[in-house]
């Protein structure tokens, strides 16, 4: 026979027990963290590959991936290598942020896309894609029934960026072009998403930062891989270290070192840089292109500055026939010049931006 005293005994031993529960769901309120069926539990790393599926032409490919899911809940940061395949220093930075960020020291997650395009990477092909010839940066938000690389975007598009809070697209000059490091915000989005992607670029500190007016602001044809996470309400920056196929230290620890302020700023990690107290803002800029088919000779340096009408490059025929003589249109700054000969008709020269006058205020 049940008491009245053993009632209460039991009673308040099964609130006991409830509030033991709920004390351990207050302090470890971080789930796993699932992507492509690689799970991480909280304060672990994992990493796995993402399958991208045969398609007419092809066989299809995988994006290799890591995840270090931080012990408490927080931001969920995409940082995302190799779109184009012959940009070295993002994917080694990302081997060495793999290695270097504990996740059990971590407050969120961060989720490293170690080779956003593999078929370009064992290619070796610059700007496209070897098997239909279309760059990975111009196809967001891709379409799963499309060739490679539109369906690498799309993978990418619900895998990594519909998952992250914050995406940032690691870039540098392609394996011809000589780059100075800089970094593009995009001011085309939702204010609040605008301004947050403005405090990313200072987190990340490269002093270069063009103000980039002219990305679309439909979801459904993003074309680029920041905008993408952009037009979808996430915070994002692209950015630029390094180039010309080469794998110098500088470059590679200018990335460590824009992650490190980044996981500051969005209080994952304790420590790290300062943001860029007084960047260069970068805006009217221009993409300059060949005219022609051909050979190129570059006449300026990445960093230098032009006037108006400075000689950027020559163009020449296969025997060595001056075609065009590429000058700056306006007074600037060169960020990129192509510095290797081939040149195909309509593709880029070089890079020349100019400094902002004042740059826009964005609400919070
Ligand atoms: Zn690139």
């Amino acid at each position: 026979m049940v008491t009245l005293h053993r009632l209460v005994a039991v009673s308040v031993a099964f609130v006991l027990v409830c509030a033991a529960f709920v004390q351990l769901a207050v302090a470890q309120p971080v789930t796993a963290f699932v992507i492509g069926g690689a799970t991480a539990a909280p304060g672990t790393l994992v990493s796995g590959d993402l399958k991208v599926p045969a398609g007419p032409g092809d066989e299809g490919t995988i994006i290799p991936f890591s995840i270090i899911h931080g012990a408490r809940p927080g931001p969920v940061l995409a940082l995302i290598a190799g779109t184009h395949g012959v940009e070295y220093p993002p994917v080694l930075a990302l081997q060495r942020l793999r290695a270097s960020i504990d996740p059990k020291s971590l407050t969120g997650t961060v989720v490293l896309v170690h080779m956003a395009n593999m078929p370009s990477f064992l290619k070796r092909t610059i700007y496209y894609g070897p098997t239909d010839g279309k760059n990975l940066n111009r196809v967001f938000p891709g379409t799963r029934d499309g060739t490679l690389s539109d369906r690498i975007a799309d993978v990418l598009t619900r895998e990594i960026i519909d998952r992250a809070t914050h995406v940032i697209d690691i870039h540098c000059g392609d394996g011809n072009e000589w780059l100075r490091p800089y970094s593009y915000w995009v001011v085309m989005s939702a204010p609040a998403v605008v301004a947050a992607s403005k405090d990313l670029a200072l987190a990340f500190g490269l002093d270069h930062i063009v103000i980039d007016t002219e990305r679309p602001n439909d979801p459904a044809a993003s074309i680029y891989l920041a905008n993408t996470a952009m037009t979808r309400g996430k915070p994002a920056l692209t950015v630029e270290s390094g180039g010309w196929s080469r794998t110098d230290e500088e470059s590679i620890a200018r990335v460590e070192q824009g992650v490190a302020g980044v996981l500051r700023h969005l209080k994952m990690r304790a420590g790290g840089p300062d943001p860029v107290a007084h960047p260069v803002w970068l805006g009217r800029n221009e993409v300059l292109r060949s005219t022609f088919t051909g050979l190129l000779y570059p006449m300026v340096e990445p960093g230098q500055t032009v006037a108006q009408g400075t000689l950027i490059a020559r163009i020449t025929d296969f025997h060595g026939k001056v075609l065009e003589e590429i000058r700056s249109p306006f007074a600037g700054e060169i960020l990129y010049v192509v510095a290797t000969p081939p040149v195909t008709q309509g593709e880029p020269v070089g890079f020349v931006a100019e400094r902002a006058t004042g740059i826009p205020e964005m609400k919070k």
